[in-house]
């Protein structure tokens, strides 16, 4: 092949290359700074669905006591990303765990207070324990001691308060839950 002929294909490669608008363009998609951007571009986006997963995960973890409940919240940030996340956010419980049951056991330890509580055996109101009538029906719920005054249990034979004896022991006037 003479020598010229090499030349003038180069030259004629050369000029079309050139001439081709769009040949920069698709040399720029084939470059590997493309492709560096694009894995970028893809490993941010799952890294922000992974962590839109992760954080529904946890404060689910702290609100959601149903593990099927908590399976579909992650499932939900895990396969609608940010947007996920948003609709968890509007639905999630507004109590924690932790305050429900703390809630819980103070509605229960009220409610143990209140059954403990002795009541008249007369009208079943609740009374206290330093009573000596019922503040309702006016029965008499306790003797006093006769030395110190103080309210005395049914049961007692001494007053724990002067160590006097009771005298005559005397029936109790109300009932313990
Ligand atoms: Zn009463
Ligand atoms: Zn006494």
């Amino acid at each position: 092949m003479p020598h010229w002929t090499i030349a003038a294909a180069t030259t004629t490669t050369t000029t079309s290359s050139s001439s081709n608008p769009f040949n920069s363009v698709t040399d720029f998609f084939k470059s590997p700074t493309f492709q560096f951007v694009t894995y970028m571009g893809v490993f941010f986006v799952i890294a922000l669905w992974l962590a839109c997963a992760y954080w529904v995960f946890k404060d689910a973890r702290r609100r959601v006591e149903d593990p099927i409940i908590l399976v579909v919240c992650v499932l939900t940030g895990l396969v609608f990303g940010p947007l996920g996340l948003f609709i968890y956010t509007i639905v999630r419980p507004a109590e924690l765990i932790v305050d429900k049951r703390e809630r819980e056991m103070e509605m229960e330890m009220m409610a143990q207070r209140l059954g403990d509580a002795a009541r008249c055996s007369f009208c079943k109101t609740p009374v206290r324990d330093d009573y000596l009538v019922c503040p309702t029906c006016g029965h008499r719920l306790r003797s006093t001691c006769n030395s110190c005054g103080k309210p005395l249990e049914p049961s007692w034979r001494l007053c724990p308060y002067c160590e006097a004896d009771v005298l005559g022991p005397m029936t109790p006037a109300y009932d313990r839950a």
